[in-house]
């Protein structure tokens, strides 16, 4: 059986973690890692691993099946997934869910001139989320569906902390309430405010003779970022960040309780733990990636999500085995 032949374009912890998940996947081979910054800066574990100015990356049409795009979502793949879907299958993990579907639009227009398949907001969320998302509601029309974040480092929390004037370094981590989660799983449906879902917990460096309180209240009370939840604010010392406080954790729990019949409750939950992040995100990409090669054997042409990829094209195995092993 032929290997699928995989690029990578970015090199950040998304890009990092990719190239671990391929090193699990025997039926693929990465063929180069495509980077905008000098191919001679970027130090890969494995040495025999290309790295290339992403200005070559035309040069490998021919070469390349699917490129996996870990860009980050803010300015790299607005501009970098039309880009590449005119040359390439892809797959990316574009998690600004309000502008999903301008950017479907885009990446669709382009897949659909090239004749490629460009699988759009792949992750844990948008992605295995959003299909448990969709599943319990289809299944439990009569109910209400509940995400909870975390506990988890969140990215763009931990800038807007280090933004703060007299932050030399920190992070945030995002706390799903016990109590709320108690009450969800128990099939009450409860109306919560977005203070009674999440806490937000942030241990803090700060630059040496700035006023701690100060800073603790420029935190609390930002708008949209901690204004609206409850906020703790930790100070603590650059070793002890370095120490405790530098892997990428994450996960979370999508649960929808409904009714059925004559008012019976009936709950599902779908949950995931995370020592990192970006590792686990880059392996649904990877056996995302498997799908969109499969997809455009079969002509299926333009963007697509996880909602209309059928689950026996992610699998590594036959439909046959997997009706015998897994149904
Ligand atoms: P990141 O580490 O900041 O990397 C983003 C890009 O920045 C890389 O592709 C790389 O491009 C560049 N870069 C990385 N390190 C750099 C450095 N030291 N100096 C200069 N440039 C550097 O972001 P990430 O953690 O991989 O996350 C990427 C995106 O994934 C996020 O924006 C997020 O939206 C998304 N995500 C989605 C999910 C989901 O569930 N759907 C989950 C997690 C993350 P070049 O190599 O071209 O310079």
């Amino acid at each position: 059986n032929k290997q699928i032949k995989i690029g990578i374009v970015g090199y950040g912890n998304l890009g990092k973690g990719t190239v671990a998940a391929i090193e699990q996947c025997p039926d693929m081979k990465l063929v180069a890692i495509f980077t905008r910054r000098e191919p001679e800066s970027i130090q890969v574990q494995d040495s025999a691993v290309k790295v290339l100015h992403i200005s070559q990356a035309e040069e490998y049409i021919s070469e390349i099946d699917v490129m996996i795009l870990c860009g980050g979502s803010a300015t790299d793949l607005p501009e970098q997934t039309p880009y590449f879907a005119r040359l390439f299958n892809t797959v990316d993990s574009y998690d600004t869910h309000a502008k999903i579907p301008e950017y479907f639009q885009v990446v669709d227009n382009a897949a659909k001139q090239s004749g490629k398949t460009s699988i759009i907001s792949v992750g844990w969320d948008p992605g295995l989320f959003s299909i448990n998302r969709l599943m319990a509601e289809a299944i439990l029309p009569n109910g209400e569906n509940y995400t909870f974040w975390g506990k988890g480092l969140s990215q763009g929390h931990s800038d807007a902390v280090r933004r703060v004037e007299g932050v030399k370094a920190g992070v945030q981590y995002t706390v799903p309430m016990e109590e709320a989660i108690k009450r969800v799983r128990s099939g009450e449906n409860p109306a919560l405010a977005t203070s009674e879902k999440h806490q937000r917990i942030c241990y803090v460096v700060a630059e040496e003779g700035y006023d701690k309180e100060k800073i603790k209240q420029a935190i609390v009370t930002m708008p949209n970022y901690f204004a609206d939840y409850h906020t703790e604010v930790h100070f603590i010392s650059e070793e002890e960040l370095r120490a405790n406080h530098s892997k990428l954790p994450h996960g979370g729990f999508v649960i929808r309780g409904g009714k059925t019949g004559e008012d019976h409750s009936q709950v599902i939950e779908f949950s995931l733990k995370l020592d990192s992040n970006p590792e686990f995100t880059a392996s649904v990409l990877v056996a995302y990636a498997r799908a969109a090669y499969r997809m455009n054997q079969e002509g299926q042409a333009g963007a697509k999500t996880v909602f209309e990829v059928p689950p026996v094209y992610v699998s590594p195995k036959s439909a046959e085995e997997l009706r015998k092993e897994l149904l």
